[in-house]
């Protein structure tokens, strides 16, 4: 049976870390969180993001836009809050209308101020091994969450299936930059299945329920489940068939309760990175 990462207790356990850190600032760090529209899931996570935020000491504030505001008025707004040496870090909850182009509005965040780490700078000096202003928080939880299991990723075969900028590619050079040797699948992998089963550590963030199987892991495997898919009775199900595949793997993270939680720890230490240097205090 596979050990249970709990993402869940490490997460408690920063965000306690960062809280005690903050009460030593005359200041407090500042997070400006923008929602456009009224995508229900968004506005559980903002506001998830906002209550956690404000437990662990931080300034939070939420904007909340209308669905049809306009991309150069939604440029604005980042524009104002760039300026305003109050504000640390800003995040513009994904996904946007369609009318508006999602790449420009990311760009337009100073990437100093980029909290969720998807600016192409950022992502940029990830890719090339230099150290970004702020690191995704979806794929720097998962490093921490294998760290703190003394999990050793140099040399490891880890297949990662999903290639989106916010998980599967950060993710990916992560994995690389700490010397594993990275397979990055995705809907158009030819035997997926085969791919998987070599994975030493395997990550799974597709959005689809259950989508990998217990024969598609190897005895012993590191498995990782990102996805979160809110099932008709309103349970939250994961992308791995959790109890088969928990009988099979070394450790194996839960949903509810494992990656998600590491997400929003690590949105607020990059706020708090980020307040840091902005406020030229010890990083
Ligand atoms: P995207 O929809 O952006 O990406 C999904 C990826 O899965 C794509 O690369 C897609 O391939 C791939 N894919 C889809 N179908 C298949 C298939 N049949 N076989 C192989 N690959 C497939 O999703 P995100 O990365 O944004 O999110 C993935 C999951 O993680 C979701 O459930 C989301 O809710 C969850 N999530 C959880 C977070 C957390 O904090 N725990 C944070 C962010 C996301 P292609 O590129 O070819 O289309």
């Amino acid at each position: 049976m596979a050990v249970l990462i709990k993402g869940k207790d490490l997460s408690t356990k920063i965000v306690e870390k960062i809280r005690h850190e903050v009460l030593n600032y005359d200041k407090k760090p500042t997070l400006v969180v923008i929602i456009v529209g009224n995508n229900p899931a968004s506005q559980i996570y903002v506001s998830k993001k906002k209550h956690t935020a404000e437990l662990t000491g931080f300034n939070s504030r939420v904007i909340e836009l209308e669905e049809s505001i306009s991309q150069k008025d939604l440029e604005k707004q980042i524009e104002i809050l760039n300026q305003d040496k109050n504000v640390n870090g800003i995040l513009v909850q994904i996904p946007l209308p369609k009318h508006i182009n999602t790449y420009n509005i990311i760009e337009k965040i100073l990437p100093e101020k980029d909290v969720d780490g998807f600016h192409p700078i950022n992502i940029g000096r990830l890719a090339i091994g230099l150290k970004p202003y702020a690191v995704s928080c979806t794929p720097q939880g998962i490093i921490k969450l294998l760290e703190e299991n003394n999990i050793e990723i140099e040399g490891k075969h880890a297949v990662i299936i999903g290639r989106s900028n916010i998980v599967g590619k950060p993710l990916s050079y992560l994995l690389l930059n700490r010397n594993a040797t990275v397979t990055v699948c995705h809907s158009k992998t030819k035997n997926l299945s085969d791919v998987c089963s070599q994975a030493d550590i395997l990550v799974a963030a597709v959005g689809i329920p259950k989508f990998v199987k217990s024969e598609w892991v190897k005895e012993g495997a590191i498995v990782i489940d990102v996805g979160i898919n809110r099932m008709e009775n309103n349970k939250l199900i994961g992308d791995i068939d959790f109890e088969e595949v928990e009988k099979k793997a070394g450790y194996i993270t839960p949903v509810p309760g494992g990656v998600g939680p590491m997400t929003i720890a690590m949105l607020l230490s990059n706020t708090l990175e980020l307040f840091k240097l902005q406020n030229k205090l010890e990083a």
